[in-house]
């Protein structure tokens, strides 16, 4: 049987592991949700859109003969992630998760953590003032109870609808950003406070050091849990994963 892996992506680190499989020669496929309009290219194939839930996915897994399920999405996806973990058990197919850890703090940072994206919404129940509101634009409604503040929203695509606020600029940029073009774009637009889910990794990392560098608070929304499963931490580990797992499949 020849390895043939599946890899829930939608991050940085998806398109790198997908970079170095395809250096390998190994067969796999690249699966997005669908959120945006033009996903990174990859260097595997790709597929676009859910698998119906659990059931999906494990039908999915057997249809196309997945020998292994490498879960690289974004630390939020705690649905497809919990899919992910049910499918692979149903079909006995080993499933590792290519994790990174959560942003620490570090002197000068002044975050405000909260447990949930409600939980953001709720400390902006203050004054007017202009707020980076970072957490991508299928969450925005969670924010319409905080109208009072001028938003600057970074998205990847426009808006699918009016954003529920009356003061709010769209920049449409894609990551990965970098901490002094970060902090020039919130200097310039006057951002007082910043919202961020804690993503970790580097990509999105440039306006938590232009926060600090700036004294601005951060209101940072902490990770669901993960459930339990293996993870690896780097792409590399998930290679030496695959080779002891798929080795002797693909002939190393
Ligand atoms: P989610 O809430 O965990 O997933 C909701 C549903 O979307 C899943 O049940 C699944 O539908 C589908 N789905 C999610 N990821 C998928 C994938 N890679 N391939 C195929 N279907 C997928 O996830 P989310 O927060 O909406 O995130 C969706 C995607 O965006 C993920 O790939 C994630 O890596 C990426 N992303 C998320 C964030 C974030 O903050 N959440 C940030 C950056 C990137 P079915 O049940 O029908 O299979």
């Amino acid at each position: 049987m020849t390895a043939n892996l599946l890899i829930l992506g939608g991050t940085t680190e998806a398109t790198a592991l997908a970079g170095a499989l395809a250096q390998t020669g190994v067969r796999g496929t690249v699966s997005f949700a669908g959120r945006v309009a033009r996903p990174a290219r990859q260097p595997l194939p790709q597929r676009v859109g859910g698998f119906g839930g659990p059931q999906g996915l494990a039908a999915h897994l057997e249809a196309e003969g997945v020998t292994h399920l490498i879960d690289a999405t974004h630390p939020f996806a705690a649905q497809m992630s919990a899919n992910a973990v049910a499918a692979a058990e149903a079909k006995g197919v080993p499933l590792i998760a290519l994790t990174r850890p959560p942003w620490a703090p570090r002197p000068g940072d002044r975050w405000i953590r909260v447990p949930s994206l409600a939980a953001a919404a709720e400390a902006l129940a203050r004054p007017a003032c202009t707020v980076l509101l970072a957490v991508g634009r299928v969450h925005l409604n969670v924010f319409a109870g905080a109208p009072q503040h001028r938003y600057v929203l970074r998205l990847i695509d426009p808006p699918a609808s009016p954003p529920p606020f009356p003061d709010h600029r769209v920049l449409i940029d894609r990551g990965p950003f970098d901490a002094a073009a970060d902090r020039a774009m919130m200097a310039a637009e006057g951002v007082r406070i910043v919202v961020s889910k804690n993503s970790g990794g580097t990509g999105a990392y440039g306006k938590i050091e232009a926060a600090r560098a700036l004294g601005l608070p951060v209101i940072l929304i902490d990770r669901p849990a993960a459930p339990p499963r293996r993870e690896a931490g780097s792409v590399a580990e998930v290679m030496d994963w695959l080779d002891a797992h798929a080795g002797a499949e693909r002939g190393v």
